[in-house]
């Protein structure tokens, strides 16, 4: 008989993360569950505190008679799908976190929040009879009784939360308007569901040649043990209306279905397109929703009440007990890996929990990520592909120009000759402009603008960092430094520094050049407000401007139908950024951003500005040639041992003086070069961090890299949590196979 459970107490600290056991108490021995949350008394003082039950047992390892008891059940707390449990302690595995760090991004709420219930409020007598009660409330100063009578004369049926926020009236007032059989009120629950509202029902679209094949391709397999699709479809072509219909196979059967996509705001309409082909049956997570809202959604998916969940990352942890497939679109997006701890990847959870469940996993993407598709060559995902677009559309002209040149021809502006030509044209054509500034982070590496030469480090082969203390420029990979260079090392022209531009900056530039024109920008600084990010797009699409000036934020999945040309000011911008994936997303940029233009039923264009235009990302962006794009990609990345040929861990030293930090990061990187080398893990740096300073805090940086990440798990779990003791008076965070440069 199971009388004792494993739990992992919900306080916040590393030495707790482990595994205690107390006994269930006879009255609660049928109740208690795995992935349950119980009240349970801990420490010397016994304060009672909350646990996480991950198991049961009939034995226990400890001393019966000072093991305690289980207080209780947490009834304010939700419990999860046991499955869900063990999926914690992969987390914990594959990423270092605390299985409490992994059980609260599994658990999106952590508490019941009370169901919203909305009172109408119905008069149930005449305004004769009213007008009497209000004059005697009236004469004995039942002031609130007064002005909820008055309120009630014009208003035979409201709702409780419009009078209140009308009137202010009170509960109070309203139950004892009740008693006297003035007015009923009525109760209605509500589900909070944001989305769904108005819009239309849309049937199944009859799937073409190329749709089809794939369809029943993934539906022939659904069930199959570790199944994996990637499906590369240019966009257009689409892969929704196929995941669409793989979804109806799957619910068909009885399944579950979880859909991830990048950001809510940026793929609205992914997101209606599933509300009015599935209805009712899809439940939306995200992370602006209420606690009520995340809560009402997360109950849906526990009962059974919904077949389709659609949201960002944390979505994959949908609590669905029938889950029958899990869909990435946009598989190669940053945001599908947490930024805070537990910092995992979404297509690995999915993977991970598709291995556990059964799920069918299917991954898809215009320009799929380099380690995706790498997979799939090597057979352990099954490649399928849609190459022409679904919906018939002109096709689109993209045109490279070399910036080298027209500095050459005197022309030191930030348009080409071509690109101005061409917005000229399309403003007077009345047709819309969207100019791109691919800028990622912060690109402050140096270059030359008269032959495009860019400064690396030679033994790593990445852009060096302009630092502008000391005028130092920093490899962020190995910490190399060498002295700003004032002269072009290949062609001795001086015309090398820094590069960079902002969007405000290419504002100014672009009403200077066009003063007729009217023009929106885009970026972080002008959509912090909340909607603010709508209002523009809405504004754009609406053609109140003529131009759209914006950073990466602009080349999702928006549709502007009225724009016919894309200018890219300088493609160089992310593809000189010091991170090894440099490449990889300026071609993913380049890609989304120019098939921008190829929306229209016009003939679209997109003109890419840039110093080196012979780089592999710019002219397989142009040709749109994923193929070629990664077969020199992935060469470079085997030549240089980057992943997926190898794996990366990013150790983050933070501390606020500066020396202190340097001393330690050293003493850190030799402790760790006593074990690593045995475990076949390379130790490089430390080094200042991309940002090294950051609001008072220093910042550096350790860099392990592996062949074999099993290689990193272990070494992580046999000394890393003694070096994070013998290192407290640093900050260390980590992050296994980062995507974002530290
Ligand atoms: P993707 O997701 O690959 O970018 P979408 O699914 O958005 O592509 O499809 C692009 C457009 O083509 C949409 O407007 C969609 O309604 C339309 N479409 C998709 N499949 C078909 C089809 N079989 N017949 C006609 N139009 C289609
Ligand atoms: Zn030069
Ligand atoms: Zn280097």
């Amino acid at each position: 008989m199971k009388i004792y459970v494993d739990i992992i107490v919900d306080i916040s600290h590393s030495s707790l993360d482990r595994i205690f056991q107390y006994r269930i108490p006879k009255s609660l021995m049928d109740e208690i569950q795995v992935g349950m949350v119980v009240n349970i008394p801990f420490g010397k003082g016994n304060k009672q505190i909350k646990g996480y039950v991950i198991g049961l047992s009939d034995t226990t390892d400890y001393d019966v008679t000072k093991i305690k008891e289980v207080i209780s059940i947490a009834s304010d707390s939700v419990s999860i799908e046991s499955h869900l449990i063990s999926l914690a302690a992969w987390m914990k595995e594959r990423y270092g976190c605390t299985v409490r760090s992994a059980l609260k991004v599994l658990l999106p709420v952590n508490r019941k929040v009370h169901e919203k219930v909305n009172k109408e409020i119905i008069r149930l007598v005449d305004e004769e009879t009213l007008q009497k009660a209000i004059d005697a409330w009236k004469q004995k100063k039942y002031h609130g009784l007064y002005r909820a009578g008055e309120y009630l004369m014009h208003h035979k049926k409201v709702m409780q939360d419009q009078m209140t926020k009308d009137i202010k009236v009170t509960t109070a007032v309203l139950k004892n308007l009740e008693k006297k059989g003035i007015v009923q009120i009525k109760e209605q629950g509500i589900y909070r569901n944001p989305y769904g509202i108005g819009i239309k029902p849309t049937d199944k679209i009859k799937a073409n040649k190329e749709q089809q094949r794939i369809i029943n391709e993934i539906n022939n397999h659904l069930g199959e043990e570790n199944k994996i699709f990637l499906i590369h479809g240019i966009t257009g072509s689409g892969k929704t209306e196929v995941y669409m219909q793989i979804i109806d196979k799957v619910i068909s059967e009885g399944k579950q279905a979880i859909v991830l996509i990048p950001e809510i705001a940026l793929t609205p309409q992914t997101v209606k397109r599933f509300i009015a082909r599935f209805g009712h049956r899809v439940g939306v997570m995200h992370s602006k929703l209420s606690q009520g809202e995340r809560y009402d959604q997360w109950r849906r998916a526990t009962e059974g009440d919904i077949d389709i969940m659609i949201g960002p990352r944390s979505a994959v942890f949908t609590p669905f007990s029938r889950l029958g497939i899990v869909i990435i679109d946009e598989e190669h997006e940053m945001t599908y890996k947490s930024e805070t701890s537990p910092k995992y990847h979404a297509r690995e959870v999915a993977i991970q929990r598709g291995e556990m469940t059964g799920a069918t996993v299917v991954l898809g993407s215009a320009t799929p990520c380099l380690e995706s598709y790498h997979m799939a060559q090597k057979g352990h995902y099954t490649l399928v592909t849609l190459k022409e677009k679904a919906a018939t559309s002109h096709s689109l002209q993209v045109d490279v120009v070399d910036m080298r040149e027209e500095l050459a021809n005197g022309n030191k502006s930030i348009f080409s000759q071509a690109l101005k030509i061409a917005i000229m044209d399309k403003l007077e054509r009345n047709e819309q402009i969207i100019l791109f500034l691919n800028r990622r982070g912060y690109a402050r590496f140096v270059s030359c603008r008269q032959c495009g030469y860019v400064v690396k480090c030679d033994h790593c082969d990445i852009p060096y960092t302009y630092h502008a203390t000391g005028a130092q420029l920093i490899c962020h990979y190995c910490g190399k430094t060498i002295n700003m260079v004032k002269k072009c090392p290949a062609c001795e022209s001086k015309y090398i520094k820094q590069f960079g531009i902002g969007t405000q900056q290419v504002e100014d530039l672009t009403k200077r050049e066009f003063p007729q024109a009217n023009i929106l920008r885009m970026d972080l600084d002008t959509t912090t407000k909340k909607n603010s990010y709508d209002t523009i797009l809405g504004s754009f699409r609406d053609g109140k401007a003529d131009i759209l000036i914006g950073t990466q934020m602009i080349a999702k999945g928006h549709d502007f139908p009225k724009v016919t040309l894309v200018g890219v000011i300088a493609a160089d911008l992310s593809l000189y950024m010091s991170d090894f994936r440099a490449s990889e997303r300026t071609f993913q940029l380049l890609t989304q951003v120019t098939g921008r233009a190829g929306r229209s039923i016009l003939q679209g264009r997109a003109i890419i500005q840039s110093y080196t235009p012979d780089h592999y990302s710019i002219t397989c962006a142009k040709e749109q040639d994923y193929e070629g794009f990664y077969e020199a990609e992935i060469m470079y990345r085997q030549l240089m041992g980057y992943p997926p040929f190898s794996n990366l861990l990013v150790l983050l030293l933070q501390s606020k003086h500066e020396k202190e930090l340097i001393t330690r990061s050293f003493e850190l990187a030799r402790d760790i070069g006593l074990v690593a080398p045995g475990l076949g893990i390379e130790v490089i740096g430390p080094s200042p961090a991309n940002l090294s300073k950051i609001n008072h805090t220093y910042r550096r940086v350790i860099l392990l890299k592996t062949k074999d990440y099993k290689t990193l798990t272990l070494f992580f779990n046999k000394y890393m949590h003694r070096l994070h003791v013998k290192y407290n008076d640093i900050t260390i965070q980590w992050d296994m196979n980062p995507l974002i440069s530290y």
